[in-house]
């Protein structure tokens, strides 16, 4: 079997740290792994749309702007086919057939589309696109044959919903699509980055972000804010790490080498935490340390993405050419789904022999 990757993201806003260590990093080391067959990447504006079809100005301005971070981050176009999820007819066609395999209960169980719902204020009514996205999820997902999926936390109940739509779907109409298995970042506390308050995952949605081209400036003036140990109140104070948002920021972004380079007095993580557990460590210290580390994640990015933005030509270039790649492969799935589900009429005689044999 070949070994295909499918992710994406929502162009509801910049891409943000949860994104960087959450898959984006994960999809280009795979990416450079070369061990798949093909890696598609796609920016699922369909989907932003199930919650934001009153604003698609603001869609359309972010299609280019999350194609931008792909590139910026290290996205390779002659390894990876990024394309634009609402220009593939196929994925919608496939979504309406999916639809039937799966019931409204089961959606509303969905844990992540509940918190979504709520986040929302769609209670007393949902709009039935937006309830029906896993089920586009899926779509997305089996139209390219993936079986590798890079994600955060957030979206594994969508690649349960995924596989059962599959089992169901190969079940009723023969083997004919491909189960999806998800990939999730080694390290668990990058599985759901915490936003800087520590209150929620760090979300578009919620603007509660660092993005990966924040300036230096932005970048000090957020991570001043983080959330620590509101106990903590003396330097002199022994001081809680588990909740606290810096320490699971260093746990997931700084390396040995960020200590020699920039707090050369610890050796590594674990004696900075016992430091501040025992007291006598100030937060000032730990988010000074942090401000450098993360300006060492983002800063490239951030100027490799200005390098972009002066040749957009050649963006829009790699969103064109990524579409008509995308669109090939999804035909051919849709078409075996529709001889599967016997809705082939014109793809070969067969239909017409059926009917002549039946009449004559
Ligand atoms: P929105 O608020 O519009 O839903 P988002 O910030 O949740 O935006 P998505 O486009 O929905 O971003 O998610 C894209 C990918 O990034 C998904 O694989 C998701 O799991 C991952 N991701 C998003 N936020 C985080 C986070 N805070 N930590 C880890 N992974 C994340
Ligand atoms: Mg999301």
């Amino acid at each position: 079997m070949q070994k295909i990757i499918l992710t994406g993201d929502r162009p509801t806003g910049k891409l943000h740290l949860g994104h960087y260590v959450g898959s984006l990093k994960n999809r280009v080391k795979l990416q450079d792994s070369n061990e798949f067959d093909e890696v598609y990447l796609m920016i699922a504006d369909s989907q932003a749309l199930t919650d934001n079809f009153d604003n698609p100005q603001k869609i359309r301005d972010n299609v280019l702007e999350v194609a931008l971070f792909y590139l910026a981050c290290g996205i390779d176009p002659k390894k990876t086919t990024i394309f634009i999820q609402s220009q593939v007819p196929a994925l919608t066609e496939l979504t309406f057939y999916y639809m039937n395999l799966v019931t409204v209960a089961r959606l509303m169980r969905n844990p992540t589309v509940k918190s979504e719902i709520k986040l929302r204020g769609f209670e007393e009514s949902i709009p039935s696109g937006f309830l029906n996205y896993p089920v586009s999820q899926t779509a997305d997902i089996t139209a390219f044959d993936a079986t590798l999926v890079p994600v955060g936390e957030d979206q594994l109940p969508m690649l349960e919903q995924a596989k059962e739509i599959v089992h169901s779907f190969n079940r009723i109409y023969g083997e004919t699509l491909v189960e999806p298995n998800s990939y999730l970042p080694e390290n668990a506390l990058a599985r759901r980055l915490p936003s800087i308050d520590g209150k929620n995952k760090m979300s578009k949605s919620l603007g509660n972000c660092i993005y990966l081209d924040d300036s230096d400036e932005e970048i000090s003036k957020k991570v001043m804010q983080m959330y620590t140990d509101p106990n903590h109140i003396k330097v002199s104070d022994p001081g809680k790490v588990e909740g606290n948002v810096v320490f699971t920021y260093l746990d997931i972004f700084s390396t040995p080498e960020d200590f020699q380079k920039y707090l050369p007095e610890y050796h590594n993580l674990d004696e900075l935490k016992e430091h501040y557990a025992q007291g006598g460590l100030g937060d000032v210290v730990i988010k000074k340390f942090l401000i450098k580390v993360l300006i060492d994640v983002i800063k490239p990015i951030r100027e490799r993405k200005e390098e972009l933005i002066k040749n957009i030509d050649y963006v829009y270039k790699v969103l064109e050419d990524g579409v008509k790649k995308a669109n090939e492969k999804a035909n051919k799935t849709l078409k075996r789904v529709k001889s599967a589900m016997k809705i082939d009429y014109f793809d070969d005689n067969k239909f017409l022999e059926e009917i002549k044999n039946k009449f004559n």
